[in-house]
């Protein structure tokens, strides 16, 4: 049964696989993690009163200390007043199990992504502020931008190691006029990574397409880089991209892959507590039964 729907002839909660409560024989990282949990304890429960009174009835239940609403995200009843009220169609879209763990995983990417985007601005201006004199990015960058050095390191990111950079500092002999191509470079390669980050942390469609087509084309690079010099900085900078690319075309199904978009939006509604409650609904009596249908038809 779902997670805390104890009355009788609830729905099976899809997500309900996902909480601690899950067994499977298979060994999965995060099998017993509960992201609905997780994120309830972050943000606080989404309880939601719809105005449709027999969806409201569903979701609601009456205890001594009161009205317990549904949570829409983990399920649990919640005592108190509802945090939102209104018509079923302007819910808040909640985020739920498979979902929260993309997004998690979605904003590391965009999280990295944005710090390799700063880093490379900061490598832009420094080449640029260095036009003129001939030296090499790593001379550059160790002259210029100590303050970026640790912090770069840290995160075992070496920028004239790694990706395009070691590239286009290859193509261009450094002299004057070529700097400030190369200062273009970076700082195109530089606003790539930030797109990419600003897409990813607000997960947008868009963002997923420019991460996806923007770690792709740098691929037969990374492989050319790598039969030249195989370090591990290299190694393993290509591995992420290669998950990232991997990562975003199997669970964002882009591209139309395992049914595209629709598909997407089928699962995301399939795993929707409102919508789960709404179907029972509508194999329930009929006069709910002409009730729910206008609601899905508000939500299709
Ligand atoms: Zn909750």
């Amino acid at each position: 049964m779902s997670t805390g729907g104890s009355a009788a002839g609830r729905p099976e909660d899809p997500q309900a696989s996902s909480g601690p409560r899950a067994s499977s024989g298979r060994r999965r990282p995060f099998a017993h993690f509960d992201w609905n949990a997780r994120s309830c304890g972050l943000h606080g429960h989404v309880t939601y009163a719809p105005t449709e009174t027999a969806l409201a009835a569903r979701l609601a239940a009456s205890t001594p200390a009161g009205t317990a609403w549904r949570c829409l995200r983990c399920g649990s009843y919640v005592v108190g007043s509802p945090r939102g009220r209104g018509p079923a169609a302007e819910a808040p879209i909640v985020l739920r199990g498979r979902a929260l763990r993309d997004a998690f995983i979605l904003r590391l990417l965009a999280v990295e992504r944005g710090l390799r985007g700063l880093v490379l601005l900061a490598l832009a201006y420094g080449v640029w502020k260095f036009n003129g004199a001939k030296a090499s990015l790593q001379q550059v960058f160790e002259s210029y931008l100590p303050a970026a050095r640790p912090l770069a390191d840290r995160l075992g990111i070496d920028l004239t190691e790694t990706g395009p950079v070691h590239t286009i500092e290859h193509l261009f002999a450094l002299t004057k006029s070529t700097l400030v191509l190369v200062a273009l470079a970076v700082l195109a390669y530089g606003a790539l990574e930030l797109t990419e980050a600003v897409g990813l942390w607000l997960l947008r469609r868009w963002g997923e397409y420019v991460a996806v087509v923007g770690t792709s084309v740098f691929v037969p690079l990374e492989v050319y880089e790598l039969v030249e010099k195989l370090t591990w900085l290299r190694i393993s900078a290509s591995l992420l991209n290669l998950f990232a690319i991997g990562y975003l075309l199997w669970t964002k199904r882009l591209f139309g892959l395992r049914g595209g978009h629709r598909a997407f939006q089928r699962q995301r509604r399939g795993e929707s507590l409102l919508e789960v409650e709404q179907t029972a609904m509508l194999q329930a009596t009929p006069q709910s039964r002409a009730e729910g249908q206008g609601i899905r038809s508000v939500l299709r």
